[in-house]
């Protein structure tokens, strides 16, 4: 099909189709029952960062869900590159999706022969344009993750309920994104980011054991931690721990590095970027500017 008004197109098992004409079933699973996995990726200047892990990583998701991709990862990684070149974008954000497929009206699984796959290239913009400048605010929801044996978010399928119902809560009282407690009460992770806090100029994060996701964005900030020699440690973080931390800040694909100024009303450090988030953002630029570190389309 010809795209219309030079309309994006979105790629859907293998074919191209016009955004506005990019449509899959009412009785796909995806849909019905929440039963697919996903990937949000972004390209900067026409490389696909880490477009190799974002891949591995969908893949793991399918795995646990039994989920058969009908295409190697190699199939994959060309069909995001060419639908990118189809596209002529240079920076964009990729919404990469799995799902189960046409079925009937049964959750079953075994009732959907053929797994879909739909590969998005758009933009995306997540925060105010002064987040990573100011910082943003935070609140913790009532809405507890699920216990890593049940849909945890290590999983990341097509049940973002939970974080839904997160930011749903954050929005409801002015504050710009939610924070999610693991059932026991520590900090997991945002609704759709890793957290990270700074104490006594060194690095803490939660373990995935809270049902948190392995961020590759957080991997990312790993490896900037190490680069610079500060120390990172991996361990449960109470609500305390961030109230009386010295600098805090999100990972995530989508929002990238941004600082966190606040938790419900308690001012994080100075409530600006303190130094290392500051100085880790920067790195976290060249990171991303590096065509090393990624897909070329
Ligand atoms: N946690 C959740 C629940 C997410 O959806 C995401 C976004 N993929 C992240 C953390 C951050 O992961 P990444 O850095 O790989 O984007």
């Amino acid at each position: 099909m010809k795209p219309l008004n030079n309309e994006l197109v979105v790629y859907i098992d293998g074919k191209y189709y016009p955004k506005s004409e990019a449509k899959i079933s009412v009785f796909d699973h995806g849909l019905l029952y929440g039963d697919g996995v996903f990937e949000g990726i972004r390209e900067y200047n026409g490389v696909v960062f880490k477009l190799k892990e974002h891949i591995d990583r969908l893949y793991r998701s399918a795995h646990v869900l039994t989920l058969k991709i009908p295409l190697t990862k190699d199939e994959m990684l060309s069909a995001v590159v060419e639908t990118l070149r189809k596209n002529k974008l240079k920076d964009s954000y990729i919404r990469l999706v799995v799902t189960r497929g046409l079925g009937d009206l049964g959750l079953d699984p075994r009732k959907c022969p053929k797994p879909s796959i739909i590969i998005i290239t758009d933009t995306i913009s997540l925060h105010a344009t002064d987040a990573k400048d100011n910082g943003i605010t935070t609140m913790f929801s009532w809405v507890r993750r699920n216990p890593v044996d049940a849909t945890s978010h290590e999983i990341k399928s097509l049940n973002y309920l939970n974080s839904v119902l997160a930011k749903i809560e954050a929005n409801a009282n002015g504050v710009d994104e939610a924070l999610c407690l693991e059932s026991n009460g520590y900090i997991a992770e945002g609704v759709g980011e890793n957290v990270f806090i700074v104490k006594k100029g060194e690095l803490l994060t939660p373990p995935t054991s809270t049902g948190a996701l392995a961020g590759i964005t957080a991997e990312v900030v790993t490896q900037i931690a190490a680069k610079l020699k500060i120390k990172l440690t991996v361990t449960n973080l109470t609500p305390f721990m961030i109230f009386t931390a010295d600098e805090a800040f999100f990972t995530g694909t989508a929002m990238e590095m941004v600082p966190i100024r606040e938790v419900n009303k308690r001012q994080i450090g100075i409530g600006k970027p303190g130094p290392i988030t500051k100085k880790m953002m920067t790195e976290f630029q060249k990171i991303i500017e590096d065509p090393s570190q990624g897909t070329k389309v």
